[in-house]
């Protein structure tokens, strides 16, 4: 298999499994002068790698790497004066960094998304190890979008599947489940 696909530096050379004793750690934007600093007090959950157009992805990477955690656990810690919303209109907010462009985390507003409660954050801003390991790759198709050749598919799935983070077309079938378990239990359809 081609080590000449790029999907992204932190695990183009072999996935990195996390600490099991991670208690988080500070995000930092990549301004050389008053980052944005972002203490993070949690492990990450259901990290991947994310092929859509919003999140935001180092030079040169194909995917992003994206994780969950509480948002109670995101607290900004220096100049977040440099923070604003990239799109209001969208599910998640992501608040970048004016200067530099990095998200520094993504929230969602609607308390009755599936996924409320939860800030999407990028481990890769932190300098310290042991955040858990990306376990699959979300919306592999879109990476097309960004301008990624047809053709390259197979060998950009074939390279992810390599790296165990095996791709899907939308979430896994753990957030899909969870995301129609949600919407099912507002219905009614299932029972509480
Ligand atoms: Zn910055
Ligand atoms: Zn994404």
């Amino acid at each position: 298999m081609s080590k000449t696909i790029q999907i992204h530096p932190s695990v183009d050379h072999g996935v990195k499994p996390g600490a099991p004793d991670f208690v988080g750690g500070t995000l930092t934007c990549k301004c050389e002068e008053a980052p944005v600093r972002v203490a993070v007090s949690s492990q990450v959950a259901h990290n991947h790698a994310c092929g859509c157009t919003k999140c935001w992805k180092p030079d040169g990477a194909t995917f992003s790497m994206v994780a969950v955690v509480p948002r109670e656990k995101v607290e900004v810690r220096e100049n977040g004066d440099k923070l604003a919303v990239v799109d209001a209109g969208a599910t998640i907010q992501r608040h970048a960094c004016k200067a530099c462009g990095v998200h520094m985390y993504g929230r969602i507003e609607n308390s009755s998304h599936p996924f409320y409660g939860l800030d999407f954050i990028h481990p890769e801003l932190s300098a310290e190890a042991g955040w858990a390991e990306p376990e699959f790759s979300a919306f592999v198709s879109s990476v097309i979008e960004s301008g990624v050749e047809p053709e390259n598919m197979g060998a950009i799935r074939a390279r992810l599947t390599e790296l165990g983070l095996t791709p899907y077309d939308c979430l896994s079938p753990a957030l899909m489940d969870a995301i129609a378990t949600h919407v099912a239990r507002a219905s009614g359809a299932l029972a509480r």
